[in-house]
């Protein structure tokens, strides 16, 4: 498989390049130069078939070329070791659990499946990184807000050839984020910033464009745009419509995704490309609203975010944006109206504020007993709303409540218990490199690494 990139001024890579690189030499994003729709027998044999299973042959559509199937089979059985049950919450809605992975976040797939590609790729012997001064270790560079950086750091956690650092800012995490990647050691090295979340991704911006730094050890980015990332995240939407149909729910099902990024989002729309029986999405927002305002005028205006209950989603530029409009553009073949036209046939948006957010969370709790984070929220709100009668309503949880503890306690009037893998966390001994927000110090500490 080749990729491309959506700004359409970069060669064409291969997935390991795509994988090692992250952001085309363009600034674009990579692409996949064809999708596969996948056999009508696969979509027949779904519903028996294991999570695991299903995310293998997703997998294989992508990445058979260029991995080996034995290969491609252990890197998503390593990943996939939990699972992502669909649950009732009440009449015609459902909840897609994506939170029962080791850090209880969805984005632990993406990360881990990203760690173990690199890894596959370096035992090969063929990665970049050979010739590059130090030679042996894949150095990744990655700027959190709390989520990403618990992710990616126990996704990559004793993975041999590669070391993490994870920056982030001092005071800025909550204590069960902070002690997700400070616990760990290994391979895994936390610095602690004396700044805020867009100094610790100026350094991981500067590092990356420093060529002293880069001739001195090999450097890549774990973020969200990476196809090693977002594409595995496919995986739960199969999983979910597998599910669904095992209790002859296989019909007219709308699928609704919080989003903040847009990375979770478009990896569905990709399973959508590949056959994936789903009538239509839903992209459900906080109070950053640029996507929603996008559906009803056509016009993306990207804008500084604000700041919410549901922080995950604080975006105020998607970055995977550009890869809707060029997966619905055809690679800008289409007309910005046509394309916007095929993008509003598919999908429609919700933005929510904090209070309904609030309000959300307990009238849920009332009606049904179900307890829901800030994010998943959202998206069972837009589904209350939005489905129309003889549909059947997913929306992924994207976030387990007690990852948001003190909110949701608060605004639920309970006690959420804390499940044990992330009390295991807490347990921990913190360790950190405290770091200021000039990047010649960053610079000088990665030097003498
Ligand atoms: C990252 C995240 C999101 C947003 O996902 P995107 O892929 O960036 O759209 C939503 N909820 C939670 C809890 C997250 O951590």
């Amino acid at each position: 498989m080749k990729y491309y990139s959506t700004n359409g001024k970069a060669p064409v890579a291969d997935l390991q390049k795509a994988v090692v690189k992250g952001l085309a030499e363009d600034r674009g994003l990579y692409m996949p130069d064809h999708i596969n729709k996948l056999p009508k027998a696969f979509f027949a044999d779904m519903p028996k078939m294991r999570f695991q299973d299903i995310a293998f042959n997703v997998a294989a559509s992508f990445f058979g070329d260029d991995i080996d199937l034995d290969g491609l089979q252990d890197l998503v059985y390593d990943t996939l070791r939990f699972d992502c049950p669909v649950v009732k919450v009440k009449e015609n809605i459902y909840a897609l659990e994506l939170f029962h992975g080791p850090t209880l976040a969805f984005k632990d797939v993406g990360a881990r499946f990203m760690a173990r590609m690199l890894q596959y790729f370096l035992r090969s012997g063929s990665v970049c990184c050979r010739d590059t001064a130090t030679g042996k270790t894949v150095n990744v560079l990655v700027a959190t807000s709390g989520d990403t950086g618990s992710a990616v750091a126990n996704g990559f956690l004793g993975v041999e050839g590669i070391h993490v650092y994870v920056l982030y800012p001092k005071g800025k995490v909550s204590p069960i984020q902070e002690c997700q990647f400070t616990t760990l050691g290994q391979n895994i090295t936390a610095i602690e910033v004396d700044g805020v979340f867009d100094d610790c991704q100026a350094l991981v911006k500067n590092a990356f464009m420093d060529e002293e730094l880069n001739r001195h050890m090999m450097l890549t980015s774990a973020n969200s745009i990476n196809v090693a990332r977002f594409l595995p995240q496919a995986f739960y939407y199969f999983n979910a419509v597998a599910r669904l149909a095992s209790q002859s729910l296989n019909s007219d099902i709308v699928v609704c995704v919080p989003s903040g990024n847009f990375g979770n989002i478009c990896s569905a729309l990709f399973g959508h490309e590949m056959g994936l029986p789903v009538k239509r999405f839903i992209a459900a927002n906080n109070a950053n609203d640029v996507f929603y305002n996008y559906l009803q005028t056509g016009q993306y205006e990207p804008k500084p975010s604000k700041q919410t209950l549901a922080n995950a989603m604080d975006v105020g530029d998607p970055s995977n944006f550009a890869r809707i409009i060029n997966l619905y553009s055809e690679n800008g073949k289409l007309s910005s109206e046509e394309t916007h036209q095929r993008i509003t046939s598919l999908i429609s948006g919700a933005t929510y504020s904090d209070d309904q957010i609030r309000e959300t969370m307990r009238q849920c709790y009332a009606e049904t007993g179900y307890i829901l984070d800030p994010h998943g929220a959202c998206g069972y709100r837009a589904l209350e709303e939005q489905l129309q009668p003889g549909e059947v309503g997913v929306f992924c949880e994207t976030a387990h409540p007690a990852k948001f503890k003190e909110k949701v306690d608060e605004i639920l009037g309970i006690d959420v218990e804390i499940p044990e893998r992330l009390q295991a966390f807490m347990k921990g001994t913190k360790q950190s490199v405290p770091m200021s927000k000039d990047f010649a110090d960053f610079k000088a500490y990665l030097l003498s690494c």
